[in-house]
């Protein structure tokens, strides 16, 4: 499946084709007749090529963008339904070489440096498991001396091998910088669910200009690392931009084309796109970048996404606050991290200001999130079972562009959800969680499955553990 000819430098995403692209969505974003095609073909839920999404993101009649964001919702309904999977962040190292402008933890930055060892990331993992979690981002920065592979092979190990009380973490996703085969291959065999690098922006020159040293300087082998990870056998990869750098239609039409490519190359597109804005950091200053992006128009962004690749999830962090992520859910985010902390060590020690990556806006806890999902009817769901049981890659694509995954997701988050209960929650969450779950067994179809989630819940409940679909 893999096309050798994609190792050209990273010409899968022609810059001239981005603005050939934003050029063609400027001139018609006002023909009705172009919007409303693109709108019905949207309908059949198959996703939209980046040009077509472009043009819905360039349209600003008002009625047609009522009508975006009503689609994206009937579209996250149909591949998502109302569930919400829950995941935290675990900072290993903050020890970097590259000199992104963006980021504190750039090498030429005084902030105090901090790489945990394995007894640490073992007490992380159990703070973690004590809240709940089951599902993890581990982040590291780049730097073959302090954070070598085999470090993050032998954190991988400990955060899956700590089991305390009834806690486990079930699945770890990756986010470290871009890599060899190799060591793709690597962490393939360590067991971790999806591998996940920002691609920060695709406007090359802008892109040189922000990461002006280190190896991540190198846009080419930076946009090629999605391609290396699928040769190394991770099939389950996350995209995503840093809105706020650049001009957000180039990032846009960019991230679509990535999509694309991944989809052209290997024959499975991206499972996640994450969607992060720039914030404030230890010398940051997110208004010294060129691309702010107002929340009215994130929205938008999110809603557009989401029609254009409906079947891959879309990830919201605690960079944004409450009010923004509420409105993002609806319109098609389908992860939130929860509780975060930023900051390498800040399960455990009191939350090193100094060490944060950004500013957390949702500072919320673990359990406040979920007794705020319930209130408003989603179903707060832990579950892991596709990477466990081998559903990843195209074999995942399949069932979730048949919408047959769904199947699986709403009994699993439901149990999920017990256990959480059971083990975490707050009295006032147990108690809303219970009717929830009550509810929501009646929208399981088939009387099998509904009997079998009955049967786990009380299981549960008696104190068994780990039921998945
Ligand atoms: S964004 Fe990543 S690579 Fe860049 S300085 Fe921060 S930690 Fe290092
Ligand atoms: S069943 Fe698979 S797709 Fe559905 S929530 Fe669980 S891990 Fe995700």
């Amino acid at each position: 499946m893999y096309n050798p000819k994609s190792e050209e430098a990273g010409e899968f995403i022609s810059c001239q084709e981005i603005l050939d692209t934003l050029d063609y969505a400027r001139r018609v974003k006002d023909d009705m007749s172009v919007v409303n095609g693109i709108l019905e073909k949207a309908r059949e839920t198959k996703g939209l090529t980046h040009r077509e999404a472009s043009v819905l993101l360039a349209c600003n009649n008002e009625d047609k963008v009522n009508e975006i964001f009503d689609l994206a919702f009937d579209i996250k309904q149909q591949f998502y339904g109302n569930r919400i999977v829950l995941f935290a962040p675990l900072y290993l190292s903050n020890y970097c070489v590259n000199g992104c402008l963006y980021c504190p933890y750039h090498h030429g930055s005084d902030i105090p440096r901090k790489k945990l060892s394995q007894d640490e990331i073992r007490a992380e993992t159990i703070a973690l498991q004590n809240m709940g979690h089951k599902r993890l981002a581990v982040e590291a920065g780049e730097d073959p001396v302090n954070n070598p592979i085999e470090y993050i092979l032998e954190s991988l190990q400990t955060i899956y091998g700590v089991r305390h009380k009834n806690g486990a973490i079930r699945r770890v996703n990756v986010n470290i910088a871009a890599t060899t085969v190799e060591n793709y291959r690597k962490l393939h065999d360590a067991g971790i669910g999806t591998y996940i690098l920002f691609q920060e922006t695709y406007d090359r020159a802008g892109y040189e200009e922000l990461h002006p040293s280190g190896p991540k300087h190198n846009y080419a082998y930076h946009t090629e690392a999605m391609d290396r990870a699928m040769r190394g056998d991770i099939d389950d990869v996350g995209l995503g931009v840093l809105f706020g750098l650049e001009n957000y239609a180039c990032e846009f039409a960019g991230l679509l084309m990535h999509a694309e490519h991944l989809e052209a190359s290997f024959g499975v597109g991206p499972h996640t796109i994450s969607v992060p804005r720039v914030k404030p950091a230890q010398g940051v200053d997110p208004a010294s970048f060129d691309g702010g992006v107002s929340d009215e128009l994130f929205a938008k962004i999110a809603a557009c996404i989401r029609i254009a690749v409906p079947y891959t999830g879309m990830i919201i962090s605690t960079r944004e606050g409450q009010s923004v992520r509420e409105k993002l859910l609806r319109l098609g985010v389908s992860q939130i991290s929860g509780a975060s902390r930023t900051s390498v060590g800040g399960y455990v020690e009191n939350p090193e200001e100094d060490t944060r990556q950004f500013e957390v806006s949702d500072t919320r806890t673990l359990d406040e999130v979920i007794k705020w999902l319930i209130d408003l009817d989603y179903v707060p769901s832990f579950c892991t079972a596709c990477y466990r049981a081998g559903r990843t890659g195209d074999r995942f694509m399949e069932l979730c562009k048949s919408k047959q995954i769904l199947n699986c997701c709403h009994p699993n988050a439901l149990m999920t959800l017990k256990e959480y209960l059971m083990d975490y929650a707050a009295p006032q969450t147990l108690g809303a969680g219970e009717k929830l779950i009550e509810r929501e067994i009646g929208a399981i179809p088939k009387e099998k499955v509904r009997d079998l989630v009955r049967k786990n819940l009380v299981n549960i409940q008696n104190g068994q553990r780990d039921f998945r679909l």
